[in-house]
């Protein structure tokens, strides 16, 4: 096709490209997005904190009595994420034994401030 006709054709024809933030974008369900922890779940192993090549958990104060697999534990440490140093590999995800922390399936998360933490 002619640079001529490939022009007209592209100025007739609807854009391919969407909207966004207006028009939303279908997520794959394997997409890794923003980290997030259910702390009722948690136990305080801290294998999130120990799995993460990025370093970006921290174990922090956390007391509560908590119950796995049948036995009554009291956890002593929470886990507390860098949100914005996080390099979504999955890797705290894969290896908490309860489910607690997550990549959740959202597509915005951005900001400058990589000091900002994720404690819930
Ligand atoms: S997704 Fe990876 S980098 Fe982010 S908190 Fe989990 S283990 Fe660390
Ligand atoms: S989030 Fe999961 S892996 Fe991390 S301390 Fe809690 S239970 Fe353990």
């Amino acid at each position: 096709m002619s640079v001529l006709g490939e022009m007209f054709e592209n100025f007739l024809s609807r854009p391919i490209t969407i909207l966004y933030p207006k028009e939303k974008v279908p997520i794959p369900a394997a997409f890794r997005g923003r980290v997030a922890i259910a702390d009722d779940k948690c136990i305080g192993c801290s294998k999130c904190s120990l799995v993460c090549p990025a370093q970006v958990i921290t174990m922090i104060d956390g007391p509560r009595d908590v119950e796995f697999k049948g036995k009554n534990l009291a956890r002593k440490k929470r886990p507390q994420v860098k949100l914005f140093k996080c390099i979504r590999c999955g890797l705290c995800e894969r290896h908490c034994p309860t489910g607690a922390i997550v990549l959740k399936n959202e597509l915005s998360c951005s900001g400058t401030d990589g000091e900002i933490v994720l404690t819930e």
